[in-house]
């Protein structure tokens, strides 16, 4: 067979005359090439038969006719063909066996393609070429067609059919295939090695290099090639398609579609929105003015807003709500077994000039450490000593109660105990029951001690009894407050004093854990020259060290140095010790909590938000709106304007309160300033600017400020006793009212009619209602209750002759001063006014 065949194929290269044909074939190969999906269409009819043909096939296989009708598209390429007779027949045999190879191959790519329609199409691919090939095969003189179509086919041939039955069509083509194109060639190479003669072999081989060698080997093995290429090149192009895809999803999806999660507190800077959605600040200022909001970045926009914006460019908002930013120390409770006992925190009150400070002094004597240290006393707002018995106290120095409540009012309840100092000499004083009341507000347990016991003048019983009336009993009179006396002089009575402290604190069981995060309370800050910010803290739970990154109020910072009450650097303080902070980012308030936190971002974070939420109240209590705006342009409250300068924060406080409490209906302390330090130069312009005086507790101006202050003229107030500097102030301020004047209503009338009086001037003739009128007194003009001018009697007459006095019931006719709008039916009323001696 093989003979046979390879001798027919032999002869097809004699196919010159498929030059001949090659018109025919030419057509038909333009149509191959040109259109795919002709031959797709004819596979497709392949298709269809490969069922029936699989066993007809072989017998067609003699028949050149069968070969029509198994491919019924070759036939007409046939047609030309069957001029050579031999060749045809084999030919055809050859198309029949190929075709048989092909059905196969179809089926089995049938069923692929019913599995995999991808795998399908490569298939229908392979195919065509196949059935190309099949056309071609018979045609195979016309070079050209063979080469493009061939090679795809031995391919396809070789993968799908793989086994024994493309063997023998492969030898049956190969002997064809010499002389004619590569495609047959290199089936019979791969399809020998499993097959049969070595030599076959080698000479297909042979032949096949040789067809490689010329043009045809070549174009096969550029066929070959190219069916990897296309292959390839397919796969690939696949391959960068996906990953162009990819790409571009990729670059389109975060331009258009990163979504991210923006968390959004309750209010926001334009700026800093933008930074957590990453865009532009101005793209949003954009974005807002389009919304109908001129807003600058730096302003701040609240929730609702920011929600808006978001949503604009794509994100989601993640709401974030005070508990969120903020640190809510309550929520976090130490376990009972983390607790240890702790000294007591103790606040010493009382009228001024009781003894207070000298109690202090006088108890800070008894501490066994400082004796030992024999340290310089600091001025430190807080202070710890150690007992005898080796217990620990702790003082604070507070001044006056109204700190006392402001800490409170701030949530900085430190004060475990309340030392309500009396002079025994003196008695219960208007400071004295303040203080009372303000422990009893909070709650917090008291000690009487009453001091300077040892005068001879003093009389702490009468105090005892005093103190009833206030509802303070101590124990002497029965009751349940405990009570002392003491001299700070004599030291009397001060052990006596601790004991008693020391027994309270046992009854409160005071305990915090000291294994934590530090919590404290800042008793003062202050700005120290050479130090920077300092503050006095009052640890509260935890331990405070060195190194630890912390918030405290609208500031943050990080522990530079811990210093004690002696003056001494410590490397850590614990529950209810206080503390000099070193390190913080600004001057902290009175009252404010400071808090470790774990790293410095999170301490910027509170202190930012918290900053934030400080501006905001600033520009709440602004006039936002025309309402109160109008009142506060329309109130005739005179306003006292001052600038408070002191040396702690706590005494600016104090200061601050008090003078508030001065103000009334009528005038209003006014605070332009209040800070801590020196007085400066801006101080200085503040107050020239708005002709307030400049109140210095326990501060002078700097040289610079000095010079000011003499160049202004300011008023410059100095103190060191609150107590004397709101009495002075109140004074000053009664004086700005001048005297109290009391309006007394005399008499009333109702105007009958108007008439001209003089050039100008109208007169009124009056029916007295009440009491009388006199020439000289203030007089009002209402019109249906409203007042249509305040004036007063310029003249008075009674039947054209000039009178000081009309009593009720009588008729009169008076001039007022300054106005000619009255109208019959207006009332007038008539006053004098007293003037008295106004106290605050
Ligand atoms: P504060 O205003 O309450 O701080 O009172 P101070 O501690 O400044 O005392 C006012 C005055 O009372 C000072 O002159 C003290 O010397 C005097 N003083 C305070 N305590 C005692 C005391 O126990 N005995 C006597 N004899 N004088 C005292
Ligand atoms: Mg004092």
């Amino acid at each position: 067979m093989s003979d046979s065949e390879e001798t027919p194929r032999t002869r097809k290269p004699l196919g010159l005359k498929r030059s001949v044909d090659a018109g025919e074939v030419k057509q038909t190969f333009s149509h191959g090439r040109t259109n795919k999906v002709v031959v797709e269409v004819k596979r497709r009819r392949i298709l269809g038969k490969p069922g029936e043909a699989a066993a007809p096939a072989p017998e067609p296989t003699p028949a050149p006719a069968p070969a029509p009708v198994a491919a019924p598209k070759p036939a007409p390429k046939r047609a030309p063909a069957p001029a050579a007779e031999t060749p045809q027949e084999r030919v055809a045999r050859l198309q029949r066996e190929a075709e048989e190879d092909r059905l196969r191959t179809a089926e089995e790519a049938r069923r692929r393609e019913e599995e995999e329609k991808a795998r399908a199409i490569e298939g229908e691919k392979r195919r065509a070429v196949e059935n190309r090939k099949a056309e071609e095969a018979p045609e195979a003189p016309a070079p050209a067609e063979p080469e493009a179509a061939g090679p795809v086919a031995e391919v396809t041939a070789e993968v799908e059919e793989g086994g024994a039955t493309p063997a023998p069509a492969a030898r049956r083509f190969t002997p064809v295939a010499r002389p004619e194109p590569k495609r047959p060639p290199e089936k019979k190479r791969e399809e020998k090695k499993p097959g049969r003669g070595t030599e076959n072999r080698g000479a297909t081989d042979r032949d096949d290099h040789r067809r490689r060698g010329g043009k045809l080997s070549v174009k096969t093995a550029f066929n070959e090639d190219e069916g990897a290429r296309a292959r390839s090149l397919a796969a690939l192009k696949r391959a960068r398609e996906k990953e162009r895809r990819a790409h571009f999803a990729g670059q389109n999806q975060p331009r258009e579609k990163q979504v991210r999660d923006v968390v959004v507190p309750e209010a926001i800077t334009v700026q800093e929105l933008a930074n957590r959605m990453a865009e532009k600040g101005a793209d949003l200022v954009k974005a807002l003015f389009n919304l109908g909001m001129m807003v600058t970045v730096n302003q701040t926009i609240d929730q609702d807003t920011a929600e808006l914006l978001v949503e604009e460019f794509g994100h989601n908002i993640k709401r974030v709500s005070e508990s969120d930013v903020d640190i809510d120390t309550s929520v976090d409770v130490d376990a009972d077994e983390s607790l240890q006992p702790r000294p007591p925190v103790v606040t010493i009150m009382g009228h001024v000039d009781h003894g207070k400070t000298s109690l202090l002094d006088a108890l800070r004597g008894t501490d066994v450490v400082k004796g030992e240290a024999g340290g310089i006393t600091q001025h430190i707002g807080a202070y710890q000593i150690k007992t005898k018995g080796g217990d620990l106290v702790t003082f604070l120095d507070t001044p006056g109660h109204e700190a006392f409540s402001e800490m409170r009012a701030r949530g900085a309840n430190v004060t475990d105990i309340v030392v309500l100092v009396v002079a025994a000499d003196d008695g219960i004083m208007p400071q004295t029951v303040e203080a009372i009341n303000h422990t009893k507000a909070a709650g917090v347990p008291m000690i009487v001690a009453l001091t300077k016991a040892d005068k001879p003048e003093a009389n702490p019983q009468r105090i005892r009894e005093r103190l009833l009336e206030h509802e303070v009993v101590v124990e002497e009179m029965s009751g349940e407050v405990q009570d002392v006396e003491v001299s700070a002089k004599t030291g009397k009575g001060l052990d006596e004093l601790i004991e008693k402290i020391l027994l309270q604190a046992e009854l409160l069981e005071l305990k915090a854990n000291p294994d934590r995060e530090a919590e404290a309370t800042v008793i003062e800050a202050q700005l120290d020259k050479g130090r920077g910010p300092v503050a006095t803290v009052l640890v509260t739970r935890g331990t405070l060290k060195r190194g630890d990154v912390f918030v405290v109020g609208t500031e943050s910072g990080r522990v530079r140095a811990l210093v004690d009450d002696k003056g001494k650097q410590v490397k850590e303080a614990g529950p209810s010790v206080p503390v000099e902070v070193l390190g913080l980012g600004g001057v902290p308030m009175a009252g404010d909590q400071l808090t470790v936190v774990e790293n410095e971002a999170r301490a910027r974070e509170v202190a930012a938000y918290r900053q934030e939420k400080a501006t905001e109240k600033r520009t709440a209590l602004a006039p936002t709106n025309f309402d109160t705006m109008f009142t506060s342009l329309q109130s005739d409250v005179v306003e006292f304007p001052l600038v408070v300068k002191a040396d702690v924060q706590g005494s600016v406080e104090a200061i601050v309160t008090a003078l508030h409490n001065l103000s009334n209906d009528d005038i209003k302390v006014r605070v332009l300033h209040a800070g801590v330090g020196a007085i400066t130069e801006s101080d200085v312009t503040l107050a020239a600017a708005s002709g307030a005086p400049i109140i210095g507790f326990n501060v002078r101006p700097n040289p610079k400020a000095r010079e000011l202050v003499a160049r202004n003229k300011t008023r410059m107030m100095y103190y060191d006793v609150i107590y004397h500097l709101t009495e002075e102030i109140g004074r000053e301020m009664a004086g700005v009212l001048g005297p109290l004047k009391i309006e007394n209503v005399m008499g009333r009338a109702e105007v009958k009619q108007v008439f001209p009086a003089g050039k100008r001037d109208k007169a009124a003739g009056l029916l007295v209602t009440e009491g009388a009128i006199r020439k000289g007194l203030f007089a009002r003009l209402t019109r249906e209750d409203v007042i249509v001018s305040a004036t007063t009697i310029q003249s008075l007459r009674r039947f054209k002759d000039d009178v000081d006095e009309v009593r009720a019931g009588l008729e009169c006719g008076v001039v007022l001063a300054d106005t000619n709008d009255i109208k019959p039916g207006d009332m007038l009323e008539v006053f004098e006014v007293e003037e008295r001696e106004r106290t605050l």
